[in-house]
């Protein structure tokens, strides 16, 4: 096996025993990199030309390990853009801190940021300035959205390890698409602090990795009470590499009927069903549960986080950051310039923001919208009372075909059907690979816990890795 397909914590004993160095890290990377980016362009602002250079970093536990970053995560001296004209050769002068924390803990931040749909607009990076991602698995096919980027390259061996942010779904459903590990944290679990903001009460940062145990190690770094973010929430961080073994016998899972539905994929349910076969054999008690609310998770979830997506975007006027288009007067120059640096969906997203947010309407849809979500949110409370965890589907189909949805936004929205609630109630959940269809792309199984109950899904997903490998094959590319 070449050095750049092990794991983070394969590579952290290779470290520590003097098995391998930085350099040959970077250079299996490189190596990879020019071979296969051409065909799956994980990466924004990708040049072949362009020789990658990056000083380890020396101190702390990581050895200096790389790791790839969003676009939309701050990193000091290094182009931010979220994918967007708007932010054309934005470098902050600060650090996120996720980046901050990674750095103390010993990670060297990659050079390459990973590709992403538009400010995080969409389901398929399909929506990104720098073009398409294209699935490791099936290069005809999307990586899923909004961090494709970040689980192509983590899956076609172009990256260690990556962080990404899921606001509905961002992190899980690539993850699932593109056969890796995803985990979305409770929200106020990580810090957003230097993450450019999509929906300021859902969005989350999070690990995608190669294996659960990689998932745990990263979530551990990232995760905690953080001052410059009023959101996050000062509990312990425990060592979630702790639970990692431990029986699962006993274990109460729900299966919430109402995921188990006309126009899921039949060989998604196929997979979904043996997964969960697995597990009962594994000595979970699965039983059928109920969240009955789930039909307006869609349709909340939209009007909710385009409202908020709307009220974050009114700062990109072409006054501080990025891109500015030309004119002698003020407020064309701001018109020229809104028009000029957002795509077609960021448009879409602030038209649609305004609108329910307006004189008028603001009762009929936003504060009707927040209404129910904390009818979503009770859904999942009185399960909790009774079950440990949830499993679903992380997406009612496999990856899509490029171009198939772009043209019809509400059936992309649709795609985002299973992930959705979970940012709503603000509770946690992580996609790993549990199996494939007949066609060969990875399909993902959703494990959902009680707020601040990470440990939990990595527990089982773990448990279910450990007796299933199907996180060890590698798309051919
Ligand atoms: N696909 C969803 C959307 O387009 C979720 C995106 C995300 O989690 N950033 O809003």
């Amino acid at each position: 096996m070449e050095v750049n397909q092990l794991t983070a914590h394969e590579l952290l004993d290779k470290l520590k025993n003097k098995q391998v160095v930085f350099k040959d890290i970077m250079e299996a990377l490189y190596v990879r990199i020019q071979a296969v980016e051409p065909k799956v362009k994980a990466y924004a602002r990708f040049k072949s030309e362009n020789k990658l250079s990056l000083n380890p970093q020396t101190n702390g536990l990581l050895g200096g390990l790389p790791i790839t970053i969003k676009d939309n995560i701050c990193t000091e001296g290094l182009n931010t853009e979220c994918c967007s004209k708007i932010l054309g050769n934005f470098r902050p002068p600060y650090d996120a801190t996720v980046i901050n924390k990674l750095k103390t803990a010993g990670s060297s931040i990659f050079p390459l940021k990973a590709n992403m749909d538009e400010f995080a607009f969409g389901s398929s990076t399909e929506n990104s300035y720098f073009g398409s991602t294209h699935n490791p698995w099936n290069l005809e096919c999307v990586p899923g959205g909004s961090s494709g980027g970040s689980a192509a390259a983590v899956a076609s061996d172009e990256a260690i390890w990556a962080l990404g942010s899921d606001t509905g779904g961002s992190i899980r459903q690539p993850a699932s698409f593109c056969g890796v590990v995803g985990l979305k944290p409770t929200y106020g679990r990580v810090s957003r602090f230097g993450l450019i903001a999509f929906a300021s009460s859902l969005d989350q940062i999070g690990p995608i990795t190669k294996d659960v145990e990689d998932a745990a190690i990263l979530t551990r770094i990232i995760s905690g009470y953080d001052p410059n973010d009023s959101t996050s929430v000062n509990q312990d961080v425990p060592d979630y590499t702790n639970n990692l073994g431990k029986d699962i016998k006993g274990l109460k899972i729900g299966i919430p009927k109402e995921y188990f539905i006309d126009g899921m994929d039949v060989e998604v349910k196929r997979v979904i069903e043996e997964a969960i076969n697995k597990l009962e054999s594994l000595g979970v008690i699965s039983s059928k549960v109920t969240l009955p609310h789930t039909q307006y998770a869609v349709p909340v979830y939209y009007i909710i986080a385009t409202a908020e997506a709307s009220s974050n975007l009114a700062r990109f006027d072409g006054v501080q950051y990025g891109y500015r288009a030309k004119s002698d007067n003020l407020i064309e120059m701001y018109k020229k310039t809104r028009a000029e640096g957002f795509g077609e969906e960021a448009k879409r997203r602030i038209i649609l923001g305004t609108f329910v947010l307006s004189h008028g309407y603001y009762d009929a849809y936003y504060l009707r919208a927040l209404k129910v979500r904390t009818l979503i949110k009770n859904d999942f409370d009185t399960v909790f009372k009774d079950f440990d965890c949830m499993v679903t589907p992380t997406s009612p189909t496999p990856a899509f075909k490029i171009g198939e949805r772009a043209a019809d936004p509400l059936k992309m929205y649709l795609s985002d059907i299973y992930t959705i609630s979970v940012n709503l109630a603000g509770i946690p959940a992580i996609s790993i690979p549990c199996g494939f269809t007949k066609k060969g792309l990875p399909v993902g199984l959703q494990i959902m816990a009680k707020p601040f109950n990470e440990e939990m899904l990595f527990r089982l997903a773990y448990a279910f890795e450990q007796n299933t490998q199907w996180h060890k094959i590698k798309p051919r590319l």
